[in-house]
């Protein structure tokens, strides 16, 4: 047996800014006397990922979910919306607290993303929107979804939590459906510590959004005004300098992910039982996950992921189990397994392997060794 890791080796690690330059950002906002509230690190940190998403306009807030709920009330729509099961517990739990029913959709062997061919069999009357999810940062089929929601009328909302600088031909993956978020958690790439973002083209839609994240109040009326029964979803100003700091350093931890990536690709590619995931069509990467699927294989995805475990590599079976088959959500009458062979499949093979920048060359090949040897 090849010697276990020293130190427990997890999935992902958060991205720290260096803590003398956060200290020095911290007393910046204590001097200022501006702690939340759309202060100016709010504004500053919302200019800058508009430049780096490529999108006109965004709005920030306290954590991803919050997000999706905000994005989902802003439509003002009610009943049935369509959406994947192969994601986060947040994306269908959105939907939900936004008074929104989910109809679970198969999705595509290739993509792990809905499936477009499978959408317009689940439109009923009732059916008022997509959510798709750029799962792993591989794009959704954006032409095809878009094409059935103005065949249909339908919004199109995306979940793109693990896409922040994905891009499409040199488009930020923001710019596709109505509305988009993107969470800013620990464990993204792109954080500060919990936070989240919605991009959109409408003003007006723009306008919504940002009174429903400060309880509904219109602060462009004179009066204090409240039409909308909004919520708390404010990004605070020490989270926005968090943030700051640590937009300046993820090009380098990007750049790190890159080559652990080339070098997953490399190695594992040649190992029998290992199917990698295709990255989709992208310009641009997120580097989120790098996950891989396990099949026609003695050895099986969990018995990898608990041997791993001999060895201090602690992998993480995103997504397992499927969000349709959650004790809340298997008796809808979308979530029977017989309807999503696929992601029910997809969900028994797939495993995300350690990826973050702090993993050097010999960790990857001695990752690489290890899963070799188990596979064997
Ligand atoms: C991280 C994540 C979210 C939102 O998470 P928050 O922790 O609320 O920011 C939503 N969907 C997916 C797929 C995610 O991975």
């Amino acid at each position: 047996m090849l010697k276990p890791f020293d130190k427990p080796i997890y999935t992902t690690r958060p991205v720290l800014p260096d803590i003398n330059k956060v200290n020095l950002r911290l007393i910046e906002v204590w001097e200022s006397q501006w702690l939340t509230n759309m202060g100016k690190q709010h504004e500053y940190l919302e200019n800058e990922l508009k430049k780096v998403l490529k999108v006109k306009s965004l709005s920030l807030f306290n954590n991803g979910t919050i997000a999706l709920m905000v994005a989902c009330k802003s439509l003002e729509i009610s009943g049935e919306v369509i959406t994947t099961p192969f994601t986060f517990a947040a994306t269908p739990h959105a939907l939900n607290w936004a008074g929104l029913e989910p109809k679970f959709c198969d999705i595509d062997e290739q993509t792990l993303n809905i499936n477009p061919q499978k959408i317009e069999e689940l439109i009923t009357v009732n059916t008022k929107a997509i959510l798709g999810v750029h799962v792993f940062g591989i794009p959704c089929a954006v032409k095809e979804i878009d094409d059935i929601a103005k065949k249909y009328d339908l919004k199109v909302i995306y979940d793109a939590a693990h896409a922040f600088e994905t891009e499409l031909e040199g488009i930020g993956i923001g710019n596709f459906g109505d509305i988009t978020m993107f969470s800013m958690h620990s464990t993204k790439l792109m954080h500060t510590i919990e936070g989240g973002i919605l991009t959109y083209k409408d003003q007006e839609l723009g306008r919504k959004i940002n009174q429903l994240k400060n309880f509904g109040i219109d602060t462009n009326s004179q009066e204090q005004e409240y039409d909308l029964i909004g919520l708390n979803g404010k990004l605070n100003e020490v989270q926005a300098v968090i943030g700051q700091e640590v937009l300046k350093i993820r090009e380098i931890e990007r750049q790190k992910r890159s080559k652990i990536l080339n070098l997953y690709n490399e190695r594992l590619s040649k190992i029998e039982g290992i199917t990698m995931v295709s990255r989709g069509d992208t310009s641009q990467e997120s580097f989120q996950y790098f996950p891989i699927r396990i099949r026609d294989s003695r050895v099986t995805r969990n018995i990898l992921h608990n041997r791993l475990q001999d060895y201090n590599i602690f992998t993480r079976k995103y997504f397992y189990p499927l969000c349709s088959n959650f004790n809340c959500y298997k008796n809808i009458d979308t979530a029977n397994p017989f309807n999503l062979p696929v992601a029910n499949r997809i969900s028994e093979e797939i495993l995300c392997l350690p990826y973050y920048g702090g993993l050097n060359d010999n960790d990857i090949n001695k990752i690489c060794d290890i899963i070799e040897n188990i596979m064997e």
